[in-house]
C-alpha cells in the first residue's frame, strides 16, 4: 500500500500498471501532473491468508484544491506478490479555513503552512 502511495506521489505510473492485478488493471494510467499527494493514512489493514483490505484516506491538491480519497482497497497475493484488486473510492473536497490544521498534517494553521 505505502509503495503504491509513494508511486502515486511520483508518478510512477509503471509500477502502479504492474501491481495492479492483470483481472482489473487499466490499459493506461493518465498522468496527473498537477495532483501533489500530500499525506496517506491507513485507517484500518485486515489480512486473511493471500488476501488483504486496507482502508486508507489520502490527501492530495490538485491545483488550488485540496481533496482526500477515502478507500476500501483489495490485494490479493498471487505466487508470491501482491496485486491490487479493486476498491470503492471516494472523494470529498476539502475547503480549510485559515485557522484550521494544515491538510497536509503538519500540525500547523493552514494559513502558516500551505496556505500560505
Ligand atoms: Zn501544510
Amino acid at each position: 500500500m505505502r509503495s503504491r502511495f509513494s508511486a502515486f506521489a511520483l508518478d510512477r505510473r509503471d509500477y502502479l500498471l504492474a501491481s495492479w492485478h492483470p483481472d482489473t488493471r487499466p490499459a493506461s494510467i493518465e498522468p496527473h501532473d498537477t495532483t501533489k499527494w500530500v499525506r496517506l493514512e491507513i485507517l484500518g489493514h485486515e489480512t486473511q491468508g493471500d488476501s488483504d483490505r486496507v482502508h486508507f484516506r489520502a490527501t492530495f491538491r490538485d491545483a488550488r484544491r485540496w481533496q482526500v480519497l477515502e478507500e476500501n482497497s483489495r490485494f490479493v497475493r498471487e505466487d508470491g506478490r501482491w496485486y491490487y484488486l479493486d476498491g470503492t473510492p471516494s472523494v470529498t473536497r476539502l475547503k480549510p479555513g485559515r485557522n484550521d490544521p494544515c491538510p497536509c498534517g503538519s500540525q500547523r494553521k493552514f494559513k502558516s503552512c500551505c496556505g500560505r
